[in-house]
């Protein structure tokens, strides 16, 4: 992404800081929510920073607008879903302007295309390609104004239509416009406070996390810990955005200053910004029920066979997440086990039931009640045993394993979904994670 912002020169004022603040739609979802939001603006105006702020659309409002364009046509054309579903966010930057500017806070809002932010021309899917900060500094610098920032949209340059970034996509568009405004951080308030070391519906004594590295909330994100679009987080890696999580329904001490330990929420930022002594071996354990499990046995056990399987998945664009594939030196043949998004099954089993001539196997079995359980955590890298460890926990709890996967900083489980509150809870106690007391949290 190229970024272009204008200089400050000469005789520019001290600048305290520069924020982006992104409010979902459970924080802009009626008119006295708005107002709450505006309250968090003023205090950081207040506090003498450049505020730039992002909006969702009000909470259920994407889901309403993408029913009527399914209603008005089942197969409509995604330039006009663009133009519909962009509305939600429009909504809101416009009356967040007005609120704001009650309070007598100098503030404006801006459309996608008004910026310009130009992505992609993938409508429904746009990726932002670059965006166009230089009024917005300009507006900071000769008057103090707030900029009310629509999320989610963007423009195709080439066409000039409205383009959406896919769903969730204001996370998106808030880190990419801190990188472009150079922003100290992007501050992404929602209706949690935080990022925990797990579910807390589930294991009550869940730690929320004052910092989590890019890598892991990567991880933890893609997953199936849901706070922050996945490309999101992959986009203030690449471009160093310090990431803030924190709840628009708190008001609490909030110091820019966060060196003093004050801070709320959880940022999310490079390794080199957590020291050793906050250092965990295991960060969080995340669990994911959006996947199914194939199995195609008595595969011919020679070379291509394999790829005679993944091949026209990939061709479908289908993604295979969990491999295994038992070798079985008697019989020549071998059975092989992967999983696939829940989403994806029906076009999983149709293509390979298509393909049953050229891979050979004999039978093919899915199950949609599995469940994958992941440890994650930057501290393993430099640890053996924390796989074992896993394994162990489980096996004590009678918690059968049907597939694994590794990365660097993840181990990854697949089990039978009944299991999934109970392996969370057991490896959450087992890894050291369950906060002392919870009275007292
Ligand atoms: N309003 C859009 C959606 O619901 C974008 C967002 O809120 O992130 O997907
Ligand atoms: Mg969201």
């Amino acid at each position: 992404m190229r970024v272009t912002i204008l200089i400050l020169t000469g005789n520019a004022r001290v600048v305290m800081g520069r924020l982006v603040m992104k409010f979902g739609g459970t924080s802009v979802a009626n008119i006295d929510r708005i107002r709450n939001v505006a309250r968090h603006v003023k205090r950081e105006v207040d506090a003498g920073h450049d505020v730039a702020v992002v909006v969702s659309a009000m909470a259920g409002k994407t889901n309403e607008l993408v029913e009527w364009c399914r209603d008005a046509s089942p197969m409509h054309d995604a330039r006009e879903y663009d133009a519909v579903v962009a509305s939600g966010e429009q909504v809101t930057s416009g009356l967040l302007a007005i609120v704001l500017q009650g309070m007598g806070i100098q503030a404006r809002s801006w459309q996608g295309w008004q910026l310009p932010i130009r992505t992609s021309d993938a409508h429904a899917s746009a990726r932002i390609v670059e965006i166009d900060g230089a009024e917005i500094v300009n507006r900071f610098k000769d008057r103090k104004e707030v900029a009310v920032i629509a999320g989610f949209q963007g423009i195709n340059p080439h066409t000039n239509r409205i383009t959406t970034l896919g769903r969730g996509g204001s996370d998106t568009s808030a880190v990419a416009i801190a990188a472009a405004l150079r922003a100290d951080r992007c501050d992404i308030y929602t209706d949690v406070d935080g990022v925990y070391t797990t579910d807390p519906r589930i294991v009550p004594r869940a730690r929320k996390l004052s910092k989590v590295t890019y890598e892991e909330m990567l991880e933890l994100a893609s997953v199936g810990a849901k706070v922050l679009q996945t490309r999101s987080v992959g986009l203030a890696m690449k471009e160093k955005v310090r990431v803030r999580v924190l709840s628009s329904f708190e008001e609490g001490r909030d110091d820019a200053n966060e060196e003093n330990g004050g801070h709320r929420g959880t940022l999310i930022v490079g390794e080199e910004e957590i020291d050793d002594m906050e250092r965990q071996l295991i960060t969080g354990i995340a669990h994911d029920k959006n996947e199914a499990k194939i199995t195609l046995t008595a595969v011919p056990d020679r070379p291509g066979a394999v790829a005679s399987i993944f091949t026209p998945l990939a061709d479908a664009g289908i993604n295979v997440d969990m491999i295994v594939q038992n070798v079985a030196h008697s019989t020549g043949s071998t059975d092989v086990t992967f999983t696939v998004p829940k989403s994806e099954l029906a076009r999983a089993l149709d293509t390979l039931g298509k393909a049953k001539e050229s891979i050979g196997y004999v039978e093919l079995f899915h199950d949609t009640r599995v469940s994958k359980i992941s440890v994650v955590g930057v501290g393993m890298r430099s640890h053996a045993g924390v796989a074992a460890a896993m394994f162990k926990t489980l096996g004590e709890r009678g918690i059968n394993i049907q597939a694994i996967t590794t990365s660097e900083i993840k181990v990854s489980v697949l089990i039978e979904e009944d299991y999934t509150e109970l392996a969370v809870r057991v490896l959450h106690t087992a890894y050291g994670l369950d906060a002392e007391d919870t009275a007292a949290e």
